[in-house]
């Protein structure tokens, strides 16, 4: 199972799986780095080799995980999907790895996640396609080596800077995905509305793009919100629908949501704008610190209302004025 920070429902989840673009051509964006992937499966092929260890990082919903499953599709390989979380013991990742298949493709969602003495077993499987199994404790135990079909690990993080160098160092490839530009998020609605079968005007189309934190999973998911909203109340999903579906689900006019507005007002009203460190802050808005970091943060710097500074986290000039506030202490900002 892929563990989400936000539980989605069974629904959401098909709805989610229906939506994915099947090969490099139907993805979306990120243009750098489906050349990157392109040329280094078409290496692969022409050598008749598995293609290296390739990392993909960057915030969720960005399409890591459909990446992974385009280069099973795109190099004809079977894939494994599995997640940091599921693999707690170094015995968990010794039974994936040695029943991969040839050529197989093992997808390692969350890598940063797993557990350290299955992340040490990793260097060497990911280096000489072997392993060291443990067998027995204490003096009479001994190491039995064993050999693994060729794989190539598929690894995705939104955390690539938790990751230790030497796990780091094994990827032939790092991708970093970026936020989608609105035209981008725009093509992925464009193609999600006709996968629905869902008519709707290009202007609530360009809305939906503009308030979805750059984020295609986001996207997919308020075109469906905006979909109810038209199903329920009538009138077609044009402008109309989407300001009444946003406005409902708490999505403000920069794409913000809930626990973003929460951080940020955070840090505005009770630490003055800060600095305030990550540890402080996640407690105060009662969320974890990797789940601000990692989920919240990034979007928040790219649109500029924070910076992260060695002090902590400060609010931008832009999200005093964003949220109508002003600094308690005369001359800060
Ligand atoms: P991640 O693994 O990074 O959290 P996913 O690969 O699960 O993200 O993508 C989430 C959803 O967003 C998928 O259902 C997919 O349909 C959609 N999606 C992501 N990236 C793209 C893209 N570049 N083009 C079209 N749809 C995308």
């Amino acid at each position: 199972a892929i563990v989400r920070p936000t539980p989605e429902s069974d629904a959401e989840l098909a709805f989610e799986g229906a939506l994915r673009p099947k090969s490099l051509a139907e993805f979306v964006g990120q243009a750098k780095v489906r050349a990157q992937l392109q040329l280094l499966l078409q290496a692969a092929t022409l050598q008749n080799r598995t293609p290296d260890h390739i990392l993909l990082a960057g915030p969720p919903g960005l399409g890591k995980t459909t990446l992974a499953m385009i280069v099973a599709e795109e190099s004809g390989r079977p894939l494994r999907m599995s997640s940091g979380p599921a693999i707690q013991h170094a015995g968990d990742l010794a039974a994936v790895l040695s029943s991969l298949v040839p050529g197989e493709i093992l997808f390692i969602d969350e890598i940063h996640r797993m557990a350290r003495p299955a992340e040490e077993m990793l260097y060497l499987a990911m280096e000489d396609f072997r392993i060291d199994i443990m067998v027995g404790k204490g003096a009479g135990a001994t190491s039995i080596p064993l050999d693994l079909a060729p794989f190539t690990l598929v690894g995705a993080t939104t955390r690539s800077g938790l990751l230790p160098n030497p796990l780091r160092d094994r990827f032939g490839f790092t991708a970093h995905l970026e936020f989608y530009a609105e035209s981008e998020l725009e093509q992925v609605l464009v193609r999600a509305a006709a996968l629905l079968d869902l008519p709707i005007d290009r202007s609530a189309l360009a809305e939906i793009a503009g308030r979805c934190r750059g984020t295609p999973r986001i996207a997919n998911r308020l075109l469906r919100r905006v979909r109810d909203y038209a199903l329920v109340y009538g009138g077609g999903a044009g402008l109309g629908a989407v300001h009444g579906a946003l406005d409902l689900y708490d999505v403000d006019e920069l794409g913000l949501d809930r626990l973003d507005r929460e951080v940020m007002t955070t840090i505005l009203t009770r630490f003055d704008g800060g600095p305030v460190g990550l540890s402080t802050l996640a407690v105060s808005v009662g969320e974890e610190a990797e789940t601000v970091e990692s989920v919240v943060e990034p979007f928040l710097v790219r649109i500029g209302l924070l910076t992260r500074t060695p002090r902590g986290r400060v609010a931008t000039r832009l999200a005093w004025k964003h949220f109508g506030l002003q600094s308690a202490a005369p001359g800060t900002v």
